[in-house]
């Protein structure tokens, strides 16, 4: 932020020392993640690659082993860039974030944490400590992101998460896309999917509906048209994983 000049502080904190914000905990139907959590030990846990293997798709393609090494959870969600990927991830795992300052901590949903490009609901004086996500039976999830070059910011990802109901059916389902301004996730096509089979028809049409729903902007990255065909065909892509992975879970 600061080199890119977008941040001017007059005072800078090293909060690296706040080890006690390094965990990654389950409680119950609950798995914590401090904010201090670095992405390469998310990427290292088997927990989270088990419980939520879309965070484990999304941290192999962000950045590099220097910055995966650094980089935090907490960091990248509050850093707010549209292009962050793990922003996306927390989205359609339906987490959410706990905010702790003078006032006392409170928690809400990561759909209302991110307020604008580089702009959250954390206030000056507080300080984001953790983010919860909640474990569901017979879920899966999936990432995939399309990058000029390894470990470049995408041009276009998507990522998308679902629970199956004991006949088959997607009880939830969440889609989320990186990069192209989107603001939530994708709710008309979560509503198409909800309470029906998965089907290659149905994720087709979901694709459609991501495609329509974003809005891009033509950049060195790529031209409208190249983004929203993307936007479509990783949208497909992800909800197809996302759906084996729940078939195939061994939880609950
Ligand atoms: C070369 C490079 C390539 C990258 N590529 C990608 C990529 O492909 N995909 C991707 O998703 N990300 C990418 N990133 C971002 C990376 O994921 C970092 O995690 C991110 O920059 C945050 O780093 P940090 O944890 O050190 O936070 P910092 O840079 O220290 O902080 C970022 C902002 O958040 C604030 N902040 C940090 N922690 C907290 C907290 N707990 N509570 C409140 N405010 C807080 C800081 O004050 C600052 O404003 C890249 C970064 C670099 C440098």
């Amino acid at each position: 932020m600061m080199k890119l000049r977008l941040a001017r502080p007059e005072w800078l904190i090293d909060i690296n020392d706040l080890r006690e914000l390094d965990f990654i905990l389950r409680n119950g139907d609950v798995l914590r993640v401090g904010a201090m959590t670095r992405h390469a030990t998310l990427l290292e846990s088997a927990e989270v690659s088990r419980l939520f293997p879309i965070v484990s798709d999304a941290e192999r393609v962000i950045a590099d082993p220097t910055v995966r090494n650094r980089g935090t959870i907490g960091g990248s969600l509050c850093q707010a860039d549209p292009a962050e990927d793990l922003s996306t991830v927390c989205e359609v795992l339906r987490g959410s974030a706990v905010i702790r300052g003078p006032r006392g901590e409170r928690v809400i949903p990561l759909t209302e944490f991110h307020q604008g490009p580089y702009e959250t609901a954390v206030a000056q004086n507080e300080l984001l400590t953790e983010v919860r996500f909640p474990i569901r039976p017979r879920s899966g999830s999936a990432y995939e992101k399309v990058e000029r070059r390894v470990g470049d910011w995408a041009i276009v990802a998507a990522g998308a998460a679902m629970s199956l109901a004991d006949d088959g059916t997607m009880d939830d389902v969440a889609m989320g896309l990186t990069s192209v301004g989107l603001a939530g996730t994708v709710t008309e096509a979560e509503d198409l999917l909800r309470g029906k089979a998965p089907s290659e028809e149905l994720f087709v049409e979901a694709g459609r509906i991501a495609a329509r729903a974003c809005d891009p902007v033509a950049d060195q990255r790529g031209p409208v048209d190249y983004k929203r065909h993307l936007a479509d065909e990783l949208t497909r892509r992800v909800l197809r994983r996302a759906a084996v992975r729940a078939t195939d879970s061994q939880e609950g």
